[in-house]
């Protein structure tokens, strides 16, 4: 077996432990004779599981009891559109746009209400995380918008905007969710997707608090309503059983390790190592605003695109792989997820470093 450190953005690695285990149990879980890929939904086996993930989440991220959980399937794409047509009274929206995914969450809500960019880093390549104050919002705007984490861009909000008095604030977590510590009540709704931080793609976590739900727009179809899931506990059609399973995995081996802020604490030594060595390198660059940078997405760049694809192909070579930065940026990404070990973020410093003197 050789596994590699593995960079991508999503779907991204997930903690080896968690994949010993649910191999240990692929074949017969848990005395059911079959594995959780081919087990009715409605059975007591899955019902144990959809119960124990929601639970474990709730726990984890600290949500308080009048929010509900729900796994749902479409990513966190899907929740572009659910979003407008779940929260509609005055068909009003505001967006922040920071980055490639806030920009699509706002395309997407302009067919379906009255949408606007109430603060944009556009201007900037999106670089930094634009600031806000309250009255940049419609007082009678039905919610505002952000992107928590920008993982096309390596930035993160690490203030939460605030709204005008009863706006809710929706946010998108599909990239940094469960890697820092959350305040989730400051959110009227938190949506992620789960293939970077939480299982493999399939299942989309949307946590809404339940004033929330009454907003629906009529037209809104049955499973984009979040009021659906909610009264059936995500079981409303067929989940995706099996990634919603290894989320509750990887939900058990959080709380193992010491619950979300033992892995913030990781995240943070692991982002260091990176972010110390680029600040330090006369040969890469991180062009990201130094407060706003992510703690998972962490693009960079050498002095030309030929010594980036060099780099590119030398480190695969070393088991550092999908490296590659997004069409959009261009140069390199190393995402750093929850479950990037120490070592991997170490072992990519350390062939930097080698690269460099190499190639300076
Ligand atoms: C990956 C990502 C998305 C898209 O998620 P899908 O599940 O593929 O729809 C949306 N927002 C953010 C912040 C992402 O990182």
């Amino acid at each position: 077996m050789n596994r590699v450190y593995n960079f991508s953005a999503g779907p991204s690695m997930l903690p080896l432990e968690v994949l010993k285990r649910v191999q240990s149990k692929m074949l017969d879980y848990e005395g059911s004779g079959m594995s959780v890929m081919e087990m009715s939904h409605r059975s007591k086996y899955y019902d144990a599981i959809n119960n124990e993930a929601e639970s474990l989440l709730r726990e984890l991220m600290n949500v308080p009891e009048n929010y509900d959980i729900i796994f749902v399937q479409g990513g966190a794409s899907m929740q572009f559109e659910a979003i407008p047509l779940n929260l509609h009274k005055n068909g009003k929206a505001d967006y922040i746009l920071s980055g490639n995914f806030s920009s699509k969450a706002y395309k997407e809500a302009q067919k379906f209400t009255d949408a606007v960019a109430a603060a944009s880093s556009k201007d900037k390549d999106f670089t930094y995380v634009p600031e806000t104050t309250p009255d940049m919002f419609r007082a009678d705007a039905d919610y505002v918008h952000m992107c928590y984490n920008n993982t096309i861009y390596g930035t993160r909000f690490t203030k939460i905007p605030e709204t005008p008095a009863g706006v809710p604030l929706v946010g998108d977590v599909s990239s940094n969710i469960l890697s820092e510590v959350m305040d989730v009540s400051k959110f009227g709704v938190l949506y992620g997707g789960a293939q970077k931080n939480v299982a493999p793609a399939g299942v989309t976590v949307v946590i809404v608090r339940k004033d929330l739900q009454d907003m629906c727009a009529p037209i809104c179809p049955t499973m984009l309503k979040w009021k659906t899931q909610v009264d059936q506990k995500s079981l409303y059609n067929t989940p995706p059983c099996w990634s919603t399973y290894v989320a509750m995995e990887v939900f058990r081996y959080i709380k193992e390790l010491g619950g979300v802020p033992a892995m913030q604490k990781i995240n943070e030594e692991k982002a260091k190592i990176l972010y110390d060595f680029l600040d330090n390198s006369k040969f890469f660059v991180n062009k990201v605003n130094p407060a706003d940078r992510s703690l998972m997405n962490v693009p960079f760049f050498s002095p030309s695109a030929e010594l980036d694809a060099k780099f590119i192909a030398e480190a695969a070579k070393e088991g550092l792989v999908t490296l590659k930065g997004h069409k959009l940026v261009g140069g390199m990404r190393a995402s750093i997820y929850n479950a990037m070990p120490v070592e991997g973020v170490k072992k990519l410093v350390e062939f930097m470093a080698k690269f460099e003197k190499e190639n300076k």
